[in-house]
C-alpha cells in the first residue's frame, strides 16, 4: 500500500503509534503527527513523542484536550486513582479506559487533517490484544470513519495498520521497518512513565514485554 498523499497520525510516543509513524512514513508522501495533552499522569509522554517526531523529521502538533480529564474520573488522568491491574470480572472495563476518548481524538484529528488538506488518518488501535476497549475495535473505527465523513462532507480514510496484530507482531513490524531498536529503547508505553522496558509491572508493560519476549523467541526458533 503506497499513497501519493500525506497522512495525519494520532501519536503518543508509545510502541504502537511510533511503529505506525514509521509505517506511515513508508506509505504516504509525508506525515504529520498529532499528540493529545489530556492530562496524562506523565507529561514525559509528550516530551518523548515530540523527540521521536523531531528525530523522524515530521511535523508535530500538540493539542490541549485536558477537558477529557474533567469529564470523568479514570486512572490515566487522575493521580489519585489506582489503576486496575486486570480487567474486572463484572463486564465493565478497567479504569484505564477513558470513555469516549478515541471518538473525541478521531474527531479532533479529522478537523485538523481537514485544515491541512489531509484525508488520510492513521491510528495505532488494535483489537487483537488485551485491552478490549470498545473504541479500539474495527467496527467502531469503520463507524467513526463514516460518521466523520458525513459530519464534514469529506472523504477521510482512517487507517489502522495494527488492528489485527498482537504485540509480538507489532514488534515484528518494527523490525521489518528497520526501527526495532528505536521502538525498543526510545518509546514509552508504561503507565508509570518509565521509558523503554518500563516498570515491568503495570498492564501496559506486561503486554509490551510479553510481546517482545514472544517475538524474540520466535526469531530464535527460525
Ligand atoms: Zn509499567
Amino acid at each position: 500500500m503506497k499513497f501519493t498523499e500525506p497522512a495525519l497520525l494520532l501519536f503518543s510516543g508509545g510502541q504502537d503509534s511510533s511503529t505506525c509513524l514509521f509505517w506511515a512514513m513508508e506509505n504516504f508522501s509525508s506525515v504529520r503527527v498529532l499528540c493529545f495533552d489530556y492530562g496524562q499522569r506523565h507529561s514525559k509522554e509528550i516530551d518523548i513523542a515530540r523527540t521521536i517526531a523531531k528525530n523522524a523529521g515530521v511535523d508535530f502538533q500538540l493539542l490541549d484536550t485536558s477537558i477529557i480529564a474533567n469529564l470523568s474520573a479514570n486512572s490515566l488522568t487522575s493521580g489519585y486513582i489506582e489503576m486496575d491491574k486486570e480487567k474486572p470480572n463484572d463486564s465493565t472495563y478497567p479504569n484505564t479506559f477513558v470513555a469516549g476518548r478515541n471518538l473525541l481524538f478521531l474527531t479532533f484529528a479529522a478537523v485538523i487533517a481537514r485544515s491541512h488538506g489531509i484525508r488520510h488518518i492513521v491510528t495505532g488501535v488494535s483489537e487483537a490484544d488485551y485491552s478490549g476497549y470498545p473504541d479500539c475495535r474495527d467496527t467502531f473505527i469503520l463507524s467513526a470513519n463514516t460518521s466523520i465523513n458525513l459530519a464534514m462532507d469529506e472523504h477521510f480514510k482512517i487507517h489502522t495498520p495494527l488492528m489485527w496484530k498482537n504485540k509480538a507482531q507489532v514488534w515484528q513490524m518494527a523490525d521489518e521497518l528497520g526501527v526495532f531498536d528505536l521502538i525498543r529503547y526510545q518509546t514509552l508505553t508504561c503507565y508509570n512513565g518509565i521509558v523503554a522496558e518500563g516498570c515491568g509491572k503495570c498492564p501496559a508493560c506486561e503486554l509490551r514485554n510479553k510481546g517482545l519476549s514472544d517475538y524474540l523467541s520466535s526469531k530464535t526458533d527460525c
